[in-house]
């Protein structure tokens, strides 16, 4: 039924209805400015879903002073703590309520497994809702001994008007990781998500506003990079930005903002990140783990295990297996129960990945599993095993950003913790050994802003996430991500009678 081997079989009606495909400005849905729409696409097919207002730079404009205006004049920023912390507490009950129609709208629009949606990520996304209502009513500042006879405190206060863009991958995460700081911080938003992924956003933010969120606090703006994301970048009254997406875009929002008035700019980027295989390891529970850290969510994943590094006295078991496992892999349309896989998210993506394994094969890496596309409609790929992988070929530098594992080959720790820390990157790492020495060398070793031992992509609201290097500034979640948004304000003040 699911064939890792045959065409793909014919899609399954999608289980739900596209209800909002407007801008969300001031609290109201309304068409660009320009009346412009893109379409956005079904990766099962190539066939349009929907077609969604495009947004461009008059559009941001607007939102950056609706947003502007829900700041300056409030309530939202003044308002009791409290309140706000409820408004993010019914906006967790609600979408609980709708989890499988915001679960299936992110499948139909992202192709991703509805099962993973709807059990993991929605989830997730009212937990972190929850997790940061919780902050809410508990950010405040210090009373600070300086030296004289002064009364000094700090006041935490949010930055202002903040511009988020996202990528496509997690729709619905990466919202959850950029929209809940902010708001519990008492900031106001301008959203731009991803030409590829408009659909899910504009639902969970209908149920924000169901829940109580005053108008203009979240503006969504659907559209493209070099016009909405650039206006959004470049914007003279946006206070901050907070990026999510690909180094090289990354490097282009950080000059625009600095070009413009110096926001403050957090980055989530690229990776390449290693996940290494200790030659004490159980050779089977490294084999499932290496293929989840890969495999899971079509390889889409910033902090992929996509450099396998295996201890040369396991190595030979541990790629047979990792083959024997990559064609049992179920691949097929996202909404049938039991699909481990679905399409790739785009016709670009989908090129791109199959250039990287036909340099595999050029540069003389050993095709263990896979290769190609599967079906001839969508953008589905077959789950791909490279082994004798070289640190020097392409498929081991680059992020390929889908279904490939390229496993390579280590003798001793020394060498490995040079070869896993010779990358631009520093997103991730993975760490798989019975020996607490080992485990504890590795983690300190590891150039990388998470260190996962004897698990994989293990997330969690309070757990902190973000690059060294070239894969980012400034770490998202837990108690962390809160200051991305907010502002130190030191008050001092001279004591009039210092004695007491
Ligand atoms: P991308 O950088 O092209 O797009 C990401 C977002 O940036 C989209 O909303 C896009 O419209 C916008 N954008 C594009 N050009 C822009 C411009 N000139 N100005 C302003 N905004 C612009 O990335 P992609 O290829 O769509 O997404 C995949 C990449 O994102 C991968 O490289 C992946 O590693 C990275 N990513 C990183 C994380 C993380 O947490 N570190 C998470 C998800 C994805």
């Amino acid at each position: 039924k699911y064939s890792t081997a045959s065409a793909i079989e014919e899609p399954v009606s999608p289980p739900v209805q596209v209800n909002y495909t407007e801008l969300l400005i001031n609290g109201q849905f309304v068409k660009a400015a320009s009346g412009k729409t893109f379409p956005t696409l079904d990766p099962r097919t190539g066939d349009v879903i929907a077609h969604v207002a495009e947004g461009d730079s008059e559009d941001v404009n607007q939102a950056v002073a609706a947003a502007r205006k829900a700041f300056d004049e409030g309530p939202w920023p003044k308002m009791p703590a409290y309140e706000r912390q409820r408004i993010l507490l019914r906006f967790a009950d609600l979408i609980e309520k709708h989890n499988d129609e915001l679960a299936a709208l992110e499948t139909w629009d992202n192709g991703k497994p509805f099962e993973q949606a709807a059990k993991i990520e929605v989830p997730m996304l009212a937990r972190l809702m929850r997790y940061y209502a919780g902050w809410a009513d508990k950010i405040h500042g210090l009373t600070v001994p300086a030296d004289g006879p002064y009364h000094v405190q700090t006041l935490h206060e949010p930055i202002g008007v903040v511009g988020q863009i996202i990528p496509w991958n997690f729709p619905l995460l990466m919202y959850g990781w950029k929209v809940g700081p902010a708001l519990a911080c008492g900031n106001t938003i301008i959203l731009k998500t991803a030409e590829q992924t408009p659909l899910s956003a504009l639902l969970a933010s209908n149920l924000l506003h169901e829940a109580g969120l005053p108008p203009g606090v979240l503006n969504v703006i659907s559209g493209f990079g070099p016009t909405a994301g650039a206006a959004l970048s470049s914007h003279m009254d946006v206070d901050k930005l907070a990026f999510t997406g690909s180094t090289s875009t990354g490097k282009i929002v950080l000059q625009m903002a600095a070009k413009s008035n110096l926001k403050p700019v957090t980055l989530e980027l690229g990776g390449k990140s290693p996940f290494i295989i200790c030659e004490d390891a159980d050779v089977d529970k490294a084999v499932e783990l290496a293929h989840f850290a890969l495999f899971f969510n079509q390889g889409q994943c910033c902090c992929a295990g996509s450099r396998t590094f295996v201890h040369e006295r396991v190595y030979d078991e541990f790629v047979e297996k990792s083959k024997a496992l990559a064609l049992k892999r179920a691949v097929g349309d996202p909404f049938k129960v039991g699909t481990q896989q679905g399409p790739q998210i785009d016709t670009e993506q989908f090129e791109k990945i199959l250039g990287y394994i036909r340099s595999g094969v050029e540069d003389g890496a050993t095709l263990e599993a896979g290769g190609g596309r599967l079906g001839n409609k969508g953008y589905y790929i077959k789950p791909t095993v490279f082994s004798n992988v070289k640190d020097d070929m392409l498929i081991a530098r680059e992020e390929i950003f889908g279904p490939v594992q390229s496993i390579l080959k280590y003798k001793d720790l020394d060498e490995v913790i040079h070869r896993a820390n010779s990358t631009p990157y520093g997103l991730a790492a993975g760490v798989f050994t019975q020996d607490i020495d080992t485990a504890n060398t590795l983690t300190r070793a590891l150039r990388a802003g998470t260190v996962w031992v004897n698990c994989f992509d293990t997330f969690d609201a309070a757990i902190p996430f973000g690059g060294y290097k070239m894969s980012g500034h400034g770490r998202e979640k837990g108690i962390y991500g809160l200051s991305n948004y907010l502002q130190v304000k030191a008050v001092v003040t001279p004591l009039k009678n210092p004695a007491w």
